[in-house]
């Protein structure tokens, strides 16, 4: 019984969709670029995180930026779908994150790590799973770098989380669809054109009511 309970329940709204993938391969640049090109059509889960802010980025729109005591309070209430240690500092997804989105009936985007990936594996989210990749080390290293937000010792971190994340993506199953991001402009077709069935989806329902 409880197994058809959450199948509806994942099957009531647009199914969500995870994108992850080493930091740097351009989950953020193609997220924004998708979320512009489609306004109305997708939500970004706001995680939480107690990294510092980057220039640019604001409180409750990038993340919710929290102490450590604060996340270890909120994750110890069970606010948290998943949560995970990266590159020093705690991420997680929070339940109210997913139901803010879902409540405007919009597709739920959720920009998770290796270890979200597979802890929401384990829950009746029910996401597509997509994986933008690097075309290699030595270009997701100049990416960071030119990107100027990480010290070296942050950016050596996750160089090696990318080794990791690189060769678990490969494993058969775990993505629906895996994304060399090269050419920005080729990647973000392959992108959209994996989420069409969704985002028609969304545009059938809002042309209905
Ligand atoms: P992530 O969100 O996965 O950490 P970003 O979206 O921040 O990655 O991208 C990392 C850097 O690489 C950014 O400075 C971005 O402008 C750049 N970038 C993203 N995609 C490409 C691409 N296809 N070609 C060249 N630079 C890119
Ligand atoms: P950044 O510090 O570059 O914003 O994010 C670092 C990594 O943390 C990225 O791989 C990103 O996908 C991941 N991340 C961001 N939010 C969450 C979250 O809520 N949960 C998990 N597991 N990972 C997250």
């Amino acid at each position: 019984m409880r197994d058809l309970f959450a199948t509806e329940k994942a099957m009531a709204g647009p199914r969500p969709v995870v994108l992850s993938g080493p930091s740097g391969a351009g989950k953020s640049t193609l997220l924004k670029r998708l979320m512009k090109e489609y306004d109305g059509v997708f939500g970004f889960s706001v995680s939480h995180t107690t990294r510092n802010p980057r220039p640019g980025e604001e409180n409750g729109k990038d993340y919710h930026y929290v102490t450590r005591e604060v996340m270890q309070a909120g994750i110890d209430k069970g606010d948290f779908i998943e949560n995970a240690e990266f590159s020093g500092n705690m991420y997680g997804t929070s339940k109210a994150a997913v139901q803010d989105v879902q409540a405007k009936n919009l597709i739920c985007i959720l920009d998770i790590d290796m270890q979200g990936v597979k802890n929401i594996k384990r829950t009746d989210l029910n996401p597509i799973y997509v994986s933008i990749q690097p075309p290699s080390m030595a270009v997701l290293e100049k990416r960071l770098r030119d990107r100027k937000t990480e010290s070296e010792e942050s950016l050596q971190r996750r160089l090696r989380a990318a080794k990791v994340d690189m060769e678990i993506s490969k494993e058969p199953g775990l993505f629906d669809v895996v994304i060399v991001n090269d050419n920005l402009d080729l990647a973000y077709g392959q992108l959209r054109d994996c989420l069409v069935e969704e985002i028609n989806k969304i545009k059938r329902t809002n042309m209905s009511s």
